[in-house]
């Protein structure tokens, strides 16, 4: 196969090729050439023969160095150089190039070709002899650096003694005199560290160059950062060959102070905004604006420099994008006043820039309407839908360590360190922090009234951060570089200098969900904005979706505000959430531990109105949308407290003997409470709790109706693993629909479906069965993925990272769905439930529903709905749009 395309004035034979094979750099020097923009002249070798290279044990393959030669010539005829002429030698730049952009995890090497000789043919023909010995020194040095490995330190150690001579401390500064002796240094460093001269023979110097960027292709950060996209989602990452080496013709941002070079986007990556973003350097090369050895200047005031250079860069910005329709991250070069193109690519940008590009591309005819719904990650849309804080401000705090970014959003408060302690501070008006090592659900409450959480064990999936997530509510999770002492009421941190830094209640810390960043002090934020853009993309979106989107939410604040960002019902209304407040859970611990129907009923009976009116709440928030409620699911020591002296206290409110609530929950404790005494199993034993909650679902109902609020309720058995459970337990439920209407006198319709929650293995390969019992089936991916592949969705943290790492999995199952696995049983679950019923209403409602690669593959399999925290009700609109495209 062909191994090297060329890209100038006569051809440019890698137009049109695939980005697979040429790299995204590659392809896109092709595509600039094409259209006409000033591109340096180069080829491109493919990264097919990157992968040969490694299939063959490092060995460049036959014939690449000819047809390198051959491209090499052509090169030389196009611009009349030659390599290592002693007049007008020929300098390239040899830069790695994947598919998929590897910011600054490969090597370049700049000004190569350069050699004794040909640095003074460099200081001739441009009568620069400063720049040459200039170019020749940061060849040597990246060169030793790359190629060889040398140590940077030596270099350094090298020029400082040159600036000390001279007396300068500025690089720019330094004679050509100084350059001169400086390149005489650096050869002799390179020399004593390497064992050989610096190479004189530029074709040489190419060949281990080209060697040099596939070697980095494997270098150790290459190889972490595409593990870490990988892990993000980025599965086109993991399937590469290898990266392709781009060798192009030099120009010099560095003649003088009528030459610079800069990088930019053609629009602003943090607001969208159409104006062009960037930065460049006067008398600089490439490499030196990322590097931060001088302070850039914007773009906006590049015209003051040089007006023509700025003028023809505005016009290679409309080019791009009206070439590219998309908005592009680019580098360029001036050299002597005249522009050139180093490299375009699509430019990353934030949610909130992504819906504005959209939009206004729509707006500017580059795009089309699908085109726009295509082009925003949906992911990305939770930028748009949290406060953030000021990007400014960002860049100044003070980050004290790092840990998982569980939940996005930005929270600013001062550090509680229980749940009790959360809530009372928040109630007087505080904003707050709680900070847990981990949290459980006894600490729901003070959780909601934190404005952030920040706990230092636990992953992406612990209790913490799905809670978090479930309430858009910023928590940084897993920073195991926090110590907390929740006696003393501190927390210690080690920065990533080493030190160690102490906060207490008084002080304050700002959380960046986003990023994991945990940073001391106050730090700037500001709130979303829904209207304008965005609402136009979620227009364009439910225009084009076929999915429906429900939420998952328990009380009508999450109802309204999930209504707001456009569900469309509820799919899972958590009533054991409804416990936990302070007021009921005595009544239901009451329950708990009465030794008899008759103390059980009496205890439910006081829990009936709390469901009663959280019931009403939420059928009246929803109203005409559907409710699905699920009946009691957790085992019943979970609402139980765990140490003496919570234990103590409930025995004083319940006047028992704390020891006999000691006893009950011994008696309750299981050996594996996820496959124990739950779900349905809990109404199989306690028909009483089952009655309670359907009667105050059918009284909320009857409320409703009398008020004239449509209600329509469905409501859902969990955990039903076999047809029988369902049978007996929807003859209750009708039996309960029955008794309390005619107890209420009720003579009006309800809008009551019964159904299950598909969640069991068994139930999905008997879901025919199943469906002989239910008006609807709704998936809990979360208990399905978790018995599905054995994993208790708690404990994943011990072996996920390394489950990752060996590529055992390729994402957490628990966050996007296995569709190889655990859909497979989705989809059996679909095609035995609509064998039986063929109208049967399925949905998802685990954590899957929200997240956009599962939204895909529920759409394939034809559920009718997926149901999301209320935070990603947006994004889930997004991703059903995108999956019906
Ligand atoms: P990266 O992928 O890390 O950005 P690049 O291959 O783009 O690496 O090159 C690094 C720097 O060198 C860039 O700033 C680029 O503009 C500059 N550069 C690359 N090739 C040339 C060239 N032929 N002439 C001048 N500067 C170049
Ligand atoms: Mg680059
Ligand atoms: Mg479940």
């Amino acid at each position: 196969a062909k191994m090297v395309y060329y890209f100038g004035k006569k051809k440019t034979e890698g137009k049109g090729h695939p980005k697979a094979l040429l790299g995204g750099k590659g392809l896109n020097l092709a595509e600039m050439t094409s259209i006409g923009l000033p591109v340096p002249p180069g080829f491109t070798i493919t990264t097919e023969v990157c992968g040969d290279y490694y299939t063959h044990g490092k060995q460049l393959p036959a014939g690449l160095m000819d047809e390198v030669n051959e491209a090499v010539s052509e090169l030389e005829d196009e611009l009349g150089k030659k390599f290592g002429d002693n007049d007008n030698p020929l300098l390239v730049s040899v830069r790695s190039g994947a598919a998929v952009s590897m910011p600054g995890m490969m090597n370049t090497i700049l000004n190569l070709g350069l050699n004794d000789t040909a640095t003074e043919g460099l200081a001739k023909s441009t009568k620069n002899e400063r720049f040459a010995y200039d170019a020749y020194r940061r060849l040597i040095n990246m060169y030793g650096d790359v190629v060889m490995g040398l140590s940077h330190h030596s270099f350094e150690e090298a020029f400082d003694k040159v600036k000390k001579k001279y007396k300068v401390t500025e690089d720019t500064d330094v004679p050509a005199e100084g350059l001169r002796e400086l390149c005489d240094a650096y050869k002799a460093v390179y020399k004593k560290q390497a064992g050989e001269d610096f190479p004189q023979d530029p074709i040489k110097q190419l060949q281990l160059a080209i060697e040099a960027v596939f070697g980095s292709w494997n270098a150790d950060r290459a190889i972490s950062y595409r593990r870490i996209e990988a892990a993000k989602g980025n599965s086109l990452i993991a399937n590469l060959i290898g990266t392709a080496v781009n060798v192009q013709a030099m120009v010099y941002g560095n003649m003088g102070d009528d030459s610079g070079t800069g990088v930019g986007f053609t629009r602003d990556p943090n607001t969208g905004q159409n104006k062009f973003y960037g930065e460049f350097l006067i008398n600089a090369q490439g490499e030196d604006v990322v590097a931060g050895i001088r302070t850039p200047q914007p773009v906006a005031e590049m015209g003051k420099w040089d007006k023509a250079a700025h003028k023809e860069l505005m016009e290679i910005k409309k080019k791009l994008e009206d070439h590219y329709s998309e908005m592009q991250d680019i580098e360029f070069t001036i050299e002597k006043g005249k522009l050139f193109m180093l490299q375009t690519r699509t430019g990353k940008r934030n949610g909130i820039a992504a819906v504005k590009i959209a939009c206004d591309m729509v707006k500017e005819g580059l795009i089309t309407e699908k085109e726009a719904v295509m082009r925003v990650p949906a992911s990305d849309l939770t930028h748009c839908l949290l406060p953030s804080f000021k990007p400014t401000a960002r860049n100044a705090a003070d980050l004290l360590c790092r840990g998982l970014n569980a939940s996005p959003g930005a929270a600013v408060g001062k550090l509680a360190f229980t749940a009790q302690e959360a809530r009372e501070r928040h109630e007087a008006g505080e904003k707050v922090i709680l900070v847990r090592r981990e949290t459980s659900p006894e600490d729901v409450e003070g959780m909601s009234a934190a404005d952030g959480i920040l706990t230092s064990t636990g992953g992406a999936t612990s209790h913490a951060a799905v809670v978090a997530r479930g309430w858009g509510k910023c928590c940084v999770a897993g920073a195991s570089d926090v110590t907390i002492n929740e006696k003393a009421k501190k927390i210690t941190v080690v920065n990533a200098e080493g030190q160690t830094r102490t906060f207490g209640a008084k002080d304050t810390i700002s959380l960046d969900g986003a990023t994991g960043d945990v940073m001391a002090g106050e730090v700037e934020t500001q709130e979303p904005k829904l209207s304008g853009d965005f609402a136009q993309l979620m227009e364009w979106a439910d225009k084009y979706r076929t999915l429906k989107i429900r939420t998952n939410a328990d009380s009508p604040a999450d109802s309204k505000r999930a209504r707001d960002f456009g569900a469309e019902g509820i799919g899972l209304c958590r009533t054991e959430h409804m416990f936990f407040e302070a007021d009921r859970i005595i009544h239901m611990r009451a329950m708990i531990l009465a030794d008899t129907d008759d103390d059980r009923r009496a205890a439910l009976k006081k829990l009936l109105p709390f469901q009663r009116k959280d019931f009403e709440g939420i059928f009246k928030a929803m109203a005409g949308l559907p409710v699905t409620v699920r009946l009691l699911d957790p085992p019943l020591h979970e609402f139980l407290p765990h140490d003496a002296a919570s234990q103590k206290q409930m025995a004083d409110e319940l006047g028992v003997k704390p020891a006999d609530i000691k006893k009950r929950g011994e008696a309750l404790h299981e050996a594996n409470p996820m496959l124990g005494h739950r779900g349905c199993r809990l109404s199989i034993t306690y028909p009483e709790i089952l009655e309670m909650q359907v009667q105050a679902i059918v009284e909320a109902a009857i409320n409703c109706s009398k008020k004239n609020i449509d209600a329509i309720a469905e409501i859902m058995i969990p955990l039903v693993g076999t047809a029988a459970e369902l049978r007996i337990l929807r003859e209750q439920v009708e039996a309960t629909i029955e008794k309390t209407k005619t107890a209420k006198k009720f003579e009006g319709e309800l809008h009551i479906l019964i159904g299950t929650m598909i969640e069991i293995p068994r139930a999905c390969l008997t879901a025919d069965e199943v469906a002989q019992y239910a008006d609807f089936f709704s998936f809990g991916t979360n208990d399905l993925t978790q018995m599905t592949f054995g994993y208790s969705r708690d404990d994943i943290g011990g072996f996920l990272p390394d489950y990752l790492d060996s590529k055992i999995l390729p994402v957490d199952p628990f966050q996007s769905l296995d569709q190889a696995g655990v859909g497979q049983l989705v989809e059996m679950g679909v095609t035995k439930g609509r064998s039986e019923k063929t109208k049967l209403k399925i949905g998802i409602c685990g954590e899957h529903g929200g997240d956009p690669a599962s939204i895909g593959f529920c759409n394939k399999v034809g559920l009718d709905y997926v149901s999301c925290s209320p935070f990603r009700v947006p994004i889930a609109r997004l991703a059903a749009a995108q999956a019906a495209l």
